[in-house]
């Protein structure tokens, strides 16, 4: 992508309505544009992160072995009329009237609909165990929308959906989940500690938050300090093995584990003094296991090995792509911008041409350009005539990982500069070698 002719509405003075980094800079590098109240369009940089997130949220949902669909954001009130939360759901659901005086609603999740899909289509419990998953906007009318998309009222959810025969098929179910948010979060960087959460008032129940560690968090969490060391599951790890996922679960959940003051504070103060964490963090992630709550309520059932029927065992799974953009920015940032990593970065690198219509500068970018394309990066040409200082400026605030810096003088030399936007470690090397770095 060639500068002059992309849309990056960088901003140059700090917005004054941004409380915390991440805001501040999502808007500061035209990431997001606020459209009414908590009410956001992704702008070209900032819809590239979140492709990239959606990206990895997808290829491990799929490892786990659940299945996409698309399910429409509009929804029927009459769905929720059956589970009873048309009316509990209160003042955070949209209500809306159709030409014909039907109400309808915006979804802000979709344990109704997903159930309906699964009642029609599925009998028999040898179609089991069966996850559905769909990344789609949600909209809930939030008190406080707040900090750009960390909390939104329209948002983006990844939400997940397992069907089992038993609890103990569900609990695998849960144990998928739990490991593949493991290597989700991992993969962009981040550290989710798994808190156990409350579930509401049925008993039995099983659910965990997944907390990023940040100073701006609206979360409270409470663990041993060895919670940020845990081992990240393999990418080859086996989803069919029960035992294998129990005990990935159990390391991160027997022993002293995570948990919020106020869902249980024994198991904090069981932790010895000097080894206890106690942190504020950001909510990226959610997993419930629900039992027969809505497949009761909605009568979805499945004939069983034994000519019976059986109500189904669900569970529900969360994540929130458009508030983990800026939570992966708390937790990744300097004075001078963001510094993506790698995986979710808009770009893979940067060439900057710091003398824009230099024969010698032009003739060498456009070589790096072409050829870091051709295999397969993501480019950004600065080939803007912007002086050099504000070209490093925009290169260190949009984040991108690696800059290649073509300049006159050391283009005569047949030489650039590659620096790393996170040490900040600059080094001069030939053309070749510049290229090479970034491919290796
Ligand atoms: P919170 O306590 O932060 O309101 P929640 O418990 O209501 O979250 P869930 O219903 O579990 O959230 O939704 C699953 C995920 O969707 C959350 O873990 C979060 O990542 C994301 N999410 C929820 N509400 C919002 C919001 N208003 N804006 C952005 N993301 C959200
Ligand atoms: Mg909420």
């Amino acid at each position: 992508m060639r500068l002059s002719r992309y849309y990056l509405p960088i901003l140059k003075e700090n917005p004054k309505e941004a409380e915390i980094v991440s805001h501040r800079l999502m808007l500061r590098t035209g990431m997001i544009r606020q459209q009414s109240q908590g009410i956001y369009s992704w702008l070209p940089l900032g819809k590239r992160v979140l492709d990239k997130v959606n990206r990895i949220i997808r290829e491990e949902q799929d490892r786990s072995g659940a299945i996409e669909l698309l399910m429409p954001t509009l929804q029927s009130a009459e769905l929720w009329q059956e589970s009873g939360r048309y009316d509990a759901y209160g003042k955070e659901m949209l209500r809306i009237k159709d030409r014909q005086d039907r109400p309808m609603l915006y979804g802000p999740t979709n344990e109704e609909m997903i159930t309906d899909i699964f009642r029609s289509t599925v009998k028999s419990y040898k179609s089991l165990p069966l996850n559905l998953y769909h990344i789609q906007l949600k909209f809930r009318d939030e008190i406080r929308p707040r900090f750009g998309t960390m909390r939104s009222r329209e948002f983006l959810m990844k939400d997940a959906y397992s069907f089992d025969l038993t609890r103990e098929g569900a609990e695998h179910s849960y144990n998928k989940m739990f490991t593949a948010y493991l290597r989700t979060f991992a993969r962009m960087g981040l550290r989710a500690i798994p808190m156990r959460a409350d579930t509401g008032p049925i008993g039995g129940n099983l659910s965990h938050e997944f907390i990023i560690l940040a100073d701006t968090g609206e979360s409270e969490v409470f663990c041993h300090r060895d919670f940020v060391n845990f081992d990240i599951p393999a990418e080859d790890t086996d989803f069919d093995d029960v035992g294998g996922l129990k005990k990935i679960f159990d390391q991160w959940t027997s022993v002293y584990a995570a948990t919020s003051e106020m869902h249980d504070e024994a198991a904090f103060d069981a932790i010895p003094e000097g080894e206890r964490l106690s942190a504020r963090g950001i909510e990226v992630g959610h997993i419930f296991y629900f039992g027969t709550k809505y497949s009761e309520a909605m009568g979805a059932k499945v004939q069983g090995p034994d000519g019976k029927e059986h109500i189904v065992h669900m569970g529900s799974y969360g994540i929130g792509p458009t508030r983990l953009v800026p939570a992966i920015i708390e937790a990744s940032h300097d004075e001078n911008g963001i510094i993506w990593p790698a995986s979710v970065a808009p770009f893979d690198v940067v060439v900057i041409n710091m003398k824009a219509g230099d024969e010698a500068c032009d003739k060498a970018c456009e070589e790096i350009y072409a050829a870091l394309t051709r295999a397969g990066k993501d480019v950004l040409y600065d080939d803007t005539d912007d002086r050099a200082g504000q070209k490093f400026a925009t290169a260190d605030l949009i984040g991108v990982p690696t800059q290649i810096i073509v300049g006159p003088r050391s283009i005569a030399q047949g030489e650039v500069e590659v620096k790393d936007r996170k040490t900040g470690a600059r080094d001069t090397m030939t053309v070749e070698a510049a290229i090479n770095r970034v491919n290796g």
